[in-house]
């Protein structure tokens, strides 16, 4: 029996929705407000910790411990009326209802901004659970860390069970080793690029397309 782990942001719901934008804007806003930085220093800072640490809030943590606060990081960040952009989506629910074995959401971020987005999208009763980056002891994809204490959470499925569901390709690549199928949500993917997960799909819909593919059923 599989069991899944889907990411949030840009998984479950797509970047049409204009959301990951604004988040990523506040994102942004909030080294401003918090570093006391310019728009232009402040997005420098960002690209660099993102290479460096995987998220801005690794980054924070790590080379500005004083002024790194999680809560208030999220709290700031999501700090937007999430009902503007999302709405019930049937046609993801029936697709997650097609899929056989229990459902985790995976993110970066905190439970209560995934609750939120889950209730919106309609599909909150689906999931066994939110693991977000407090559950894994602020340990994010795409450190091994993390994902050896999601799979702790999501009752230790054997190897090959477990598959991962993102758009950000480093965080599958990142999972693969561990005995994680990986299944990349891009709307574009270069072949170089493709070959490094175990499938590709332009959207979170055609995964039971995918699970086929994938278990050769
Ligand atoms: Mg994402």
């Amino acid at each position: 029996m599989p069991v899944w782990l889907l990411d949030l942001d840009g998984t479950l719901y797509t970047d049409h929705t204009g959301l990951w934008p604004a988040i990523s804007a506040r994102i942004t806003r909030y080294l401003e407000v918090r570093l006391g930085l310019s728009a232009e220093v402040a997005q420098a800072l960002r690209r660099r910790w993102v290479e460096a640490y995987g998220t801005t809030l690794q980054g924070l943590l790590h080379e500005r411990p004083d002024r790194a606060d999680p809560h208030d990081y999220f709290a700031f960040t999501h700090a937007l009326p999430l009902e503007a952009y999302l709405a019930p989506d049937p046609r993801l629910r029936r697709t997650l209802e097609g899929l056989p074995g229990p459902k985790w959401v995976f993110t970066n971020a905190d439970a209560a901004h995934a609750g939120r987005v889950l209730t919106l999208l309609g599909v909150g009763d689906l999931f066994r659970g939110i693991i977000d980056l407090f559950a894994t002891d602020l340990h994010p994809k795409p450190w091994t860390s993390a994902y050896r204490k999601a799979l702790t959470l999501a009752g230790n499925p054997p190897p090959g069970e477990a598959i991962l569901v993102d758009d950000r390709l480093s965080n599958l690549t990142a999972a693969r080793p561990l005995g994680f199928r990986t299944v990349w949500v891009a709307r574009e993917a270069a072949a170089s690029d493709a070959r490094r997960v175990d499938a590709v799909i332009p959207e979170i819909y055609a995964l039971p397309r995918a699970f086929l593919a994938l278990t050769g059923a």
